[in-house]
């Protein structure tokens, strides 16, 4: 298994977990943007949003609910905080497995 974040989800790369259940594993970026900095991935393997399909509803949907609870737990839930997804090249997307960057604990600029 040659992805990244596929290798993090099996347990193959350590990381700092946040989050796990069946279908989803969340955990602390190693250069983080701010105060509070998750990925939320599918164990599934997506290329990224351009990705999805149909199929996935289900899953996105399950992702958006694994982030709140997340944003509750990091303790931002109330302060605000902003889900990322960057998609190609012109985004900037580095790891191309699906991810969504909950950020926060700080207030953030749009510009950055
Ligand atoms: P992208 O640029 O694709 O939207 O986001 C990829 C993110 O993955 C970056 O914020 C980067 O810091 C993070 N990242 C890259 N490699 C690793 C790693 O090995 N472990 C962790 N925890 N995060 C990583
Ligand atoms: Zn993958």
């Amino acid at each position: 298994m040659s992805c990244l974040f596929c290798r993090i989800a099996a347990g193959e790369i350590p990381s700092t977990k946040v989050y796990e259940d069946e279908l989803v594993y969340a955990f602390r970026d190693i250069a983080p943007q701010a105060p509070v900095h998750v990925l939320i991935i599918p164990k599934k393997h997506i290329e990224s949003a351009q990705a999805l399909t149909k199929e996935d509803d289900a899953l996105l949907c399950h992702m958006f609910a694994c982030a709140r609870k997340i944003a509750e737990s990091e303790g931002v839930a109330a302060s605000g905080y902003r889900l990322i997804t960057n998609v190609g090249d012109d985004a900037g997307q580095s790891v191309h497995h699906l991810h969504l960057h909950l950020i926060g604990g700080k207030t953030l600029k749009w510009d950055n």
